[in-house]
């Protein structure tokens, strides 16, 4: 009969519990606890995942929690999951919160052969850190992903405990706070591994997304749009580039092995899942957490939007080369696209990308995104005190940070908005002047062309043409005032 039995602390693997419960209850031998505590007691406690636990022990360790949530949050489950194909990820889910010992099969852990003898890993500052705030130091899951060689919250380097995870040792539970030493010299890591490591931390404390059968490889493909690792129409990659800059980014980290352009390859295909470089490649892409831990694929590929975007401005009467101007692409691309050369794909009717694609509310996005449209068009007017800016459908995108074309492509209430208060050059330089004149005014400053002109960096040609708008923003006496002063 368990009597006591300790709550577990945030990242603490469910191992590390154990073997703090094992310590604490005065057994005679670790063989007691074992017969306690695992149905097999011969079994060595997985120091990463789960055993079969006999029903007093499985009633404690769920005492506080569901055995889901102590799969998601004290062992590595996420760590090994969070990226696999769904159907497998939910098997291996499945199999750890039921106990059963094929989770090895579906879960990419390494073998012990191609891992050598791993340790449990601490960080010194956090062990410090615990002791001074528990009384006790323990193991923390996220010290132990492969791949991280850093704290994440302290940025230092983390030491190997000589607790071997997958070794030939006899059976044992051993808690943190007797191997842990008290150290007190640290080595920091540079700053990119820093920043990995608190990346990869983030990614693996979020909830891992069961739902989702999107694939990572086709995710971080995606996430290539609009960069320059993608032609124009992004129908071709530039991954020579992107792998000179992206083994360059990460040249200062330690012990790095993701470094080959065919490694690179596999897991923008698939073929290869792993965590620490599903990471590394995300952060260099610049793929906010957030986004990577709720993987979704924009509805249309960056190859679609172009050619709709070629033939709108074609239907609207632009001819190729200007088109080829405006969207900053060859005329030979904009040509062949135009006469429906690379296929006929666009001429049937749309069908999801791939199941996978969660299909996107456009008209939902689009109201909730009005009034963001709204603000944005007010800030960019100016509040009187700040210079306004021109009002354009780029300026305003721009500032929601939402990908380009984006508005004209699918939010047809926010463009209109946006339209409304669009302005010529000249109707925006007559506000700007106008804007700089009250400036002066309010300031008791007389109203010259030489001041208007450092305020508004305007040439004088400029300052002429738009004149004839200035009535539209200013009194009668301003105008007046604006029309001799050039
Ligand atoms: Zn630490």
């Amino acid at each position: 009969m368990i009597a006591y039995f300790p709550t577990a602390y945030p990242d603490e693997l469910l191992y590390s519990k154990l073997a703090r419960y094992y310590t604490k209850s005065g057994y005679m031998a670790y063989a007691y606890a074992a017969e306690e505590l695992y149905v097999s007691k011969i079994v060595r406690p997985d120091m990463e995942f789960v055993n079969a636990y006999t029903s007093d022990a499985l009633r404690m360790i769920t005492r506080d929690r569901p055995m889901e949530d102590v799969v998601m949050k004290h062992t590595m489950f996420p760590y090994y999951g969070s990226f696999l194909p769904l159907e497998r990820k939910q098997r291996a889910f499945q199999a750890l919160v039921s106990m059963q010992g094929n989770y090895h099969n579906l879960l990419p852990i390494p073998t012990r052969k191609s891992s050598s003898d791993r340790c449990l890993r601490y960080c010194p500052m956090c062990a410090d850190q615990d002791r001074q705030e528990h009384g006790e130091t323990y193991w923390h899951r996220t010290h132990q992903m492969i791949g991280l060689a850093a704290c994440p919250v302290h940025g230092c380097y983390l030491m190997d405990s000589g607790i071997v995870i997958s070794g030939k040792a006899p059976p044992m539970l051993k808690s943190a706070e007797e191997v842990i030493p008290a150290t007190d010299v640290v080595t920091m890591a540079c700053e990119i591994e820093q920043r990995l490591v608190a990346y990869m931390r983030e990614v693996f404390q979020a909830n891992v997304d069961m739902q989702s059968d999107v694939a990572v490889g086709q995710f971080l493909h995606s996430r290539m749009a609009n960069t320059k690792y993608r032609s124009i129409r992004g129908e071709q990659r530039n991954i020579k580039l992107f792998h000179s800059d992206f083994v360059d980014f990460y040249r200062e980290l330690s012990g790095n092995w993701f470094t080959e352009l065919w490694q690179i390859q596999k897991v923008l295909a698939g073929d290869r899942i792993n965590f620490c470089e599903v990471c590394m490649l995300a952060m260099f892409l610049g793929v906010p957490v957030a986004e990577l831990v709720n993987m979704n694929l924009p509805e249309k590929s960056q190859q679609q939007l172009f050619d709709e975007e070629v033939y709108r401005l074609h239907g609207k009467g632009l001819k190729y080369p200007e088109i080829a101007q405006r969207l900053n692409a060859s005329y030979n691309v904009v040509k062949a696209v135009g006469e429906r050369r690379y296929g006929t794909y666009h001429k049937l009717p749309k069908v999801p990308l791939k199941s996978g694609a969660k299909p996107q509310n456009w008209a939902q996005i689009d109201n909730d995104t009005l009034p963001l449209v709204k603000d944005a068009i007010r800030q960019l007017q100016g509040d009187g005190t700040t210079s306004p800016r021109r009002v354009t459908v780029f300026a305003v995108e721009k500032m929601l940070h939402l990908s380009s074309k984006k508005i004209s492509l699918y939010l047809p209430q926010c463009l209109a908005e946006i339209r409304r208060h669009e302005e010529s050059q000249e109707q925006y330089w007559a506000r700007e002047v106008v804007w700089a004149a009250n400036h002066l005014r309010d300031a008791g400053s007389p109203l010259v062309w030489r001041r208007i002109r450092e305020l508004t960096n305007m040439r004088p040609e400029n300052y002429r043409a738009c004149l004839p708008y200035v009535a539209n923003y200013a009194d009668e006496e301003m105008v007046a005032q604006l029309s001799c002063i050039r």
